[in-house]
Parts: C-alpha cells; structure tokens; sequence
C-alpha cells in the first residue's frame, strides 16, 4: 500500500495560491505526497519566479497544471470568460489527471483539498470515491455572509436572480460581526451586471457543492472571529497558517521576489518603516497613484512601497515630478516583496494595506498596525475586523472627488504611530493568533484532526 496522496487544487488567483502552499506544507510535514494542480497559466508564471520547470518539486508538493479554458492571451481579468472557461474545461481535465495519476503512480489519489470556490472538485472527487476537503482561504465572516444568501433573498435584501441590492443598508450576521454596506457586499462589487451575476452564479452553485466535502476549514482563527465561527461551526478554524510556518522559500508566488528591500530594511531604524503595498490585482489611476506618492513622501519617514508592474499605466511616467531624487535612499520601490518576511522585519512600524485576507492575518501575525486602504470584495469587511471590531489601525477617507489626498496619508499615519494603543491591541491579537497555532491551540487541534482523519 502506497502513503496517503492529497491533489490540491487552488483557485487560480494570488491570494489563493499562496496559502494553499502553506496549507500543503503541513500535509508534506504528515507525510503525505502532496501534488499541486495550477492552471496551465499559473503554473507557467509560479515556475518562472521559482527558476522550476514542469513536474518540479518545491518543499515537497509536486507542481502541475491543467487548462482553465482560455487561450494563452485571453483576459483572465474577464471574470465571465474566466469563469465560464474554469467550469466548462476544468473539471473534465482535473477527472482525466487524477485517471494518469492513479494508473502510473503507486501512490493513488486519496484526498482532494480545494478551494471552496473551486467547488465543482468536489463533484469530481466525489464520483471517482475520493475524501475531500475544502480549503476557504478568506475570513470566515465572507463565508458565512456566502453561506447567508438564502436568508438575504428571503427577507427581500437582494435580488434572487443576481444578487444586486434591492434594500440598501448595513448588514451584520450577529451582533458582534463587523457590520458590512450591502454596497459592498463581495458580488455587488463588480463594475457590470453581467460580472456580478456571474460571482452571484458562482457562490450559488459553490454553497451546494461543498456540501459534499468531508470537512470545511478556513484560515482565519476563533480567536480572530469568534462570532462567524459560532454562528457556523462546520467551518473549521485552522489558521492563520503563516503564523505557524518557518519562513523558507516563497512558493506559489506569479511574480520573483525583490529580496534586496530586506537589506534596506536593515538598515533603517527599529519601527520606523511603512510598508506599503495592495496584494496581487489592485490598480491605480495616475491621480491617486501621485497623491499616495506624495502622502509617503510627506510623511518624512523611510518607506517599502511594492509597485507591481501592472500597478498602473505607464509606470516610469507615473511618479510626481522629482519624487524619486527627492526620496532618494528614504523610500524604496519593488516590483514585488518578500512580504512576510517583510511584515516579520523589526524596521517595520505599520502597514498600509488593501486589506485582502492573507495581508490581514500576516499583518496581525507580526503584530503590525494597518492603515486600510480597501478596494474591493472582501477587503471593505477586512477593514471593519481591522478597524472597528480589533481596532488595530485606521482607515482613510476619500475626499469629494472619491481621492485619497496626501494630507489625509500624512495625517493617519501620524496619528496610528503616536496613539501607542494601536500598537499594544494588534501585540495582543498577535500572541491570541500564535498561541492557536501551537501545540494546544484551537487551530492546530482542528488542522491535525482533519490531516489525521485524511490518513
Ligand atoms: N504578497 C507578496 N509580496 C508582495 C505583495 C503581496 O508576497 O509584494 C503576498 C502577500 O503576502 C499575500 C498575497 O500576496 O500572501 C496577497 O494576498 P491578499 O489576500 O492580501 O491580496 P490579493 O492579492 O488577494 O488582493
């Protein structure tokens, strides 16, 4: 008989990738065979930052890929192409791999861990009689405000048929859940109706498939979101898994890491830096790309801002006239961070952050203070946990034009660096999220009883 054997299958977006690889790690650490399913264009960007080819093996998981439906140059930021490219093609390929792998290998597939949006793996698994677990690598208030639809279309807060807000107001599941806009609901958020009722599309028919998991588990913490995880207790806690990890190589990142910034940081004073950066998808218009250029430069304190190359059009262009000799070796620009060895780096003072899930939690595992500069999706309900429930960091405001000003930057970042509270509240959340992921906390315990039940 062969060792257990998981296949993992992430859902082809950044903030997705990277925490399924931390989840896999702890598979690999249980000895199991781990094989890791990207889709082709992922897998192609992950090897390239990784200097791997095909069938290579990092940290043990076994990298591979299938199609997701769309030609190489096709626009996977059409989420109705996209989707529609991943249901239609992908589960018949996923079928026909896990076929090879159980004719050729001697280890057979014997548990699928997927992303909870890349339900319809359940489904697969489930025909070819193989355990299953779904991975939801967000909060669990998102999910559970997923799992709450029926109840928004019964009590008439939104539409059945595509999800658009029929009475705007503020929703909160119990009491002590950040409350969220029905604006900005994680499907409403979408600039078209034909995307939005796609997203709708998509959580309605995930909600059913994960039925069919064996388990649900979330990388978020009781102790981060005790409500959400009372209100559903078959969502399982296991994180956040950054907090347990050592710190090795980046796996699963689309674009190579900048280590040099990690020297700079060495040299710079203890708590004195802001690390800036907004995750994998997020852009910026010329106005507020110069406005934010200006508020750190305003602030005369030394920062890391990560500006990715697709951050806005024409980059070199985009800086304030003079910006970069007048910063000088005071801020330092890359492409792409190392950020949890960043956030981990004792120069960092605060974080100013879009607020996606996995920055979140890295932020409250190093016991960082954000500034929240939320986009989209999840992000807004992100800043409320940030702001209003944990109270470790502050939001900005727009002005009238829907901008965020440089004075405004400048300002909040004063204020989070001189109210020593901020500091002292995410210190505290930071040994609450540590200690959970140790021996006898809550999320070690659910991991290692879902990994052992997977044996
Ligand atoms: N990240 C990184 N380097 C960077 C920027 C981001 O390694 O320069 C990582 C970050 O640590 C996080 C992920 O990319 O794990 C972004 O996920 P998040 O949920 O925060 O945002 P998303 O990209 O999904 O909007």
């Amino acid at each position: 008989m062969g060792i257990p054997h998981v296949l993992a299958v992430p859902y082809p977006a950044q903030g997705h990738v990277i925490p399924m690889m931390e989840l896999l790690q702890r598979f690999v650490k249980q000895g199991f065979k781990v094989t890791c399913v990207n889709t082709e264009f992922n897998h192609k960007r992950v090897m390239k930052a990784l200097n791997g080819t095909d069938g290579h093996v990092e940290d043990g998981i076994h990298m591979t890929s299938i199609p997701d439906g769309l030609g190489p140059s096709e626009d996977r930021n059409d989420f109705v192409k996209f989707l529609k490219g991943i249901f239609q093609v992908m589960p018949g390929k996923l079928e026909e791999l896990i076929e090879r792998i159980n004719e050729t290998d001697d280890n057979k597939i014997t548990c699928l861990v997927a992303d909870e949006t890349m339900g319809w793996a359940f489904k697969v698994a489930a025909k070819l009689g193989i355990r299953k677990v779904a991975f939801w690598p967000a909060s669990a208030a998102l999910l559970a405000s997923m799992f709450n639809i029926p109840k928004l279309i019964e009590e008439g807060i939104i539409n059945s048929n595509d999800g658009t807000v029929i009475k705007h107001q503020m929703i909160s599941l119990p009491a002590n859940m950040p409350a969220v806009n029905t604006e900005n609901m994680a499907w409403v958020c979408f600039p078209d109706l034909e995307t939005q009722k796609s997203v709708f599309d998509v959580i309605l028919k995930t909600n059913e498939f994960v039925k069919l998991a064996d388990f649900i588990v979330c990388n978020s913490a009781y102790e981060l979101e005790p409500a959400a995880f009372t209100l559903f207790p078959n969502i399982l806690s296991i994180g956040p898994l950054i907090a347990g990890n050592q710190l090795g190589k980046q796996v699963g990142h689309f674009w190579p890491e900048d280590s040099t910034c990690l020297s700079w940081l060495d040299q710079q004073p203890a708590c004195s830096v802001i690390y800036v950066a907004f995750g994998s998808f997020t852009v910026f218009d010329p106005e507020q790309f110069q406005e934010l250029a200006l508020g750190l430069e305003q602030t005369n304190k030394p920062f890391l801002w990560v500006v990715r190359p697709d951050m806005t059009d024409k980059l070199n262009e985009a800086y304030p006239k003079g910006f970069i000799d007048r910063i000088g070796s005071r801020g330092r620009m890359v492409g792409w961070a190392p950020q949890e060895k960043v956030l981990r780096h004792p120069s960092v003072a605060c974080f100013l952050s879009h607020c996606g899930w996995n920055s979140t939690i890295e932020g409250v595992s190093n016991g960082v203070p954000f500034l929240c500069w939320p986009y989209f999706a999840d992000q807004f309900l992100n800043k409320n946990y940030i702001c209003d429930v944990w109270k470790v960091g502050v939001g900005f405001e727009k002005d009238d034009c829907g901008i965020i000003r440089q004075s405004e930057i400048k300002d909040k970042v004063e204020q989070l660096i001189c109210d020593k509270q901020f500091k002292a509240r995410v210190l505290d959340l930071k040994d609450k999220v540590v200690n959970t992921v140790n021996d006898q906390g809550c999320s070690n315990k659910n991991l290692s009883s879902v990994i052992d039940s997977m044996k």
